[in-house]
């Protein structure tokens, strides 16, 4: 008679790749490393996790780490003397806190700050620095990396200048919603507000239009995508251009 074998246990489920401590590795750039490279780095990188509205550097601070964003948000705002803000900058998974360090500046020229509760890997940045003259695809995809979020910013700028306050609200969202990985968002209009640079008021106006087509639902510290198509329909031309230059880069694996 047969041995019968015994029911497998449950089937292994496919997890993502991890660093030397177990903690799974969500960002792109970092996915994207040859082994040896992968190895170099990721014994000198630490998880950390940051609060909602963390910030990890000011205009004028010595960037002492980098931060390779795992989970959550991160926003970078341009910082004016009397104290008012305005995003320039939004990265996920897909990128990286620290552009400066690979061109070989030492100080932040802006705010980084955890939008929503986020995880990253921090590396020292005088360590960056040194692993970076011993892995060329490292530094490559960083610079590269370096160039997209000048595209973005120079998107943004025009964006804030030229567009409606509901087609920015839409773009801001889907650009929020891809870089989290979620079509649920925690965050208030206040935020919303300081994000898009413009009074709560009308990013009230605004989520009431997007709510009232449909396209979105709204409570107090929470925005839902309900019908994304609709939504990018919504959204100005931005979000399509700043869309595809990630898409083209991330495909690039030169
Ligand atoms: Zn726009």
């Amino acid at each position: 008679m047969a041995k019968k074998t015994r029911p497998s246990a449950k089937p292994s489920l496919k997890l993502p790749p991890a660093d030397g401590d177990g903690n799974h590795i969500h960002n792109e750039i970092l996915l994207g490393l040859p082994l040896k490279e992968r190895e170099m780095l990721f014994s000198k990188l630490e998880l950390v996790r940051l609060k909602v509205h963390h910030v990890l550097h000011e205009p004028g601070d010595s960037l002492k780490s980098a931060y390779f964003c795992n989970t959550g948000l991160i926003s970078i705002l341009s910082v004016f003397p009397d104290g008012k803000s305005v995003e320039v900058g939004l990265i996920g998974k897909e990128g990286f806190v620290g552009a400066p360090l690979v061109a070989g500046f030492r100080t932040a020229p802006t705010r980084a700050v955890a939008q929503i509760e986020a995880t990253a890997f921090r590396v020292g940045g005088e360590t960056l620095i040194a692993i970076l003259r011993q892995c060329p695809k490292l530094e490559r995809r960083l610079q590269q990396f370096s160039q997209i979020m000048a595209m973005q910013v120079t998107q943004i700028a025009a964006c804030n200048r030229l567009h409606e306050v509901d087609e920015r609200l839409a773009r801001w969202l889907l650009m929020s919603a891809d870089r989290v990985g979620s079509d649920s968002i925690p965050l208030t209009h206040e935020f919303l507000a300081q994000m898009l640079g413009t009074r709560r008021s009308s990013v009230t106006v605004a989520a009431g239009m997007l709510q009232k087509a449909g396209l979105i639902a709204h409570t107090r510290g929470d925005v839902q995508i309900v019908d994304r198509q609709k939504l990018e329909e919504a959204a100005c031309e931005c979000y399509g251009i700043m869309q595809r230059q990630i898409e083209e880069w991330q495909g690039d694996s030169e």
